[in-house]
């Protein structure tokens, strides 16, 4: 009898691709951050950071001082 070799086809880990379907259209994610220049209006110096702004005008972002002392 001719010893036949047995292949391993049984799949033990099935891959099952689990959607997770999180993305909103509506939400925008903000990718790319540019630095903008804030006006803080606590004391009124302007500060630089690092966020997506489309709105006009300067921001109004309290500074890393300010922002300290809340
Ligand atoms: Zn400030």
């Amino acid at each position: 009898m001719p010893s036949l070799k047995r292949k391993l086809t049984m799949k033990s880990t099935k891959k099952a691709p689990k959607e997770i379907a999180t993305e909103d259209p509506d939400v925008v994610i903000d990718h790319d951050k540019s630095k903008v220049e804030c006006l803080c209006p606590k004391c009124g110096k302007k500060h630089i950071m690092n966020f997506h702004w489309i709105g006009r005008g300067t921001p109004r972002k309290y500074c890393q001082s300010c922002r300290d002392s809340i």
